[in-house]
């Protein structure tokens, strides 16, 4: 198997799931339990916080466990809305962000917020003109994602933080940690388990010292109040271990570029959708006149796994927003195929992947279709 759509999901590292295998068998205890097989459970909670925020390296502020990069993200933008209602309703975010986001931004639209999202280019760059004209004294929240899960295009937070004026700033960084260092100038930060070798249903919402947002969930007061619920101690655990593992990880920047001229030396008419400086994780291409799930299914015949778009979007047979607001062409949205890479490929992966996608794609603009 060639799995790339490490963007989607990653293999679960062995070691992640030996820790939670540890808590979901014989460590067992519930961390509000005053016993010490309770006391265990709390100091693997405190342990994997302690973890996290070590590879995460941001400044002074708090660590919440979550469900999952979604609910970091609802959290961080009701909670901001919540907190800040009276001093404004202007809430700006950008019309490429993850569905947690975009959905999230709706939602309090519908409620009477103030709603902008911003403009990318034809490279996913952000219209930082456009955003700096609508940042107003209204301005109560700010919620541009770190690395775009589509097209691995880097946002400017630190330029956004310098206009920000009082507004929180949040940062959807769930594609961004443990391959860039995370904007150490946000005021939230979401981070998920699933897409750094850890388990998936297990997230974190990090909040700067004295920013303060209402809890999201009425309870038994565990994660300090804020989020209330029996702890996942095994997910917490594992992804607390993913974490601690990144520090081992090498860059995929050599491998991305292997496969980038590979495709560029053997196969015509294509349109790559990631722009240069982005993210080494995502590699976008648009292979013109084809059809991106048709080229999928073609490729999962020989068990390579790439993705159309972006795998947790709910719209899964739509048109990807993300190059829409690019400004593509019905053709090349057609012809979209995500690469996204992770610490188990290898280079000689590669070139089977080049290899294959230029007998797939020339099949099909041979014989139009051939499903
Ligand atoms: N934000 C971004 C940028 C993502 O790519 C994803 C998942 O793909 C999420 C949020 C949602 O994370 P989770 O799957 O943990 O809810």
């Amino acid at each position: 198997m060639i799995y790339l759509d490490n963007s989607a999901t990653t293999r679960q590292h062995d070691r992640v799931t030996e820790v939670m295998l540890q808590y979901m068998g014989e460590d067992f205890g519930n961390p509000s339990s005053l016993y010490s097989l309770g006391i265990m459970a709390e100091k693997a909670v405190k342990e994997a916080r302690k973890k996290l925020a070590r590879a995460m390296d941001l400044p002074e502020g708090s660590l919440y466990f979550t469900s999952c990069g979604t609910e970091s993200d609802n959290m961080a933008i009701f909670g901001a809305a919540s907190a800040r209602r009276r001093r404004g309703s202007r809430i700006i975010t950008t019309q490429v962000e993850h569905p947690a986001v975009l959905e999230a931004c709706g939602r309090l639209e519908q409620q009477g917020f103030d709603v902008i999202r911003i403009r990318v280019d034809q490279d996913c760059r952000l219209d930082l003109d456009q955003l700096k004209e609508a940042i107003n004294e209204e301005t109560i929240l700010i919620s541009v994602m770190q690395v775009n899960n589509e097209t691995g295009a880097i946002m400017p937070i630190d330029e956004i933080a310098k206009m920000k004026q009082n507004a929180f700033l949040h940062t959807d960084a769930v594609q961004a940690f443990g391959k860039i260092p995370l904007a150490k100038c946000a005021d939230l930060v979401t981070v998920s388990g699933h897409k750094i070798h850890g388990p998936k249903g297990i997230g974190a919402l990090w909040i700067k010292k004295d920013v303060h947002i209402p809890a999201f969930f009425a309870g038994g007061g565990q994660e300090s109040g804020m989020r209330s619920g029996t702890e996942n101690v095994p997910a917490i655990a594992g992804l607390g271990e993913a974490a601690a593992l990144l520090s081992e990880e090498g860059s995929v920047k050599e491998l991305r570029d292997r496969l980038l001229s590979g495709i560029r030396d053997e196969i015509k008419d294509i349109r790559v959708n990631s722009p240069d400086d982005g993210c080494p994780s995502v590699l976008n291409i648009s292979f013109l006149g084809t059809r991106a799930e048709v080229l999928l299914h073609t490729l999962e015949q020989d068990e390579i796994y790439v993705s159309t778009g972006s795998a947790c979007s709910s719209n899964k047979k739509g048109q990807s927003h993300v190059l829409k607001a690019m400004g593509l062409s019905d053709r090349e949205i057609e012809g979209a195929i995500r690469f996204s890479f992770g610490k188990y490929n290898t280079a000689a992966e590669m070139d089977q992947v080049v290899d294959k996608m230029k007998k797939a794609v020339s099949r099909f603009r041979r014989l139009g279709s051939f499903r």
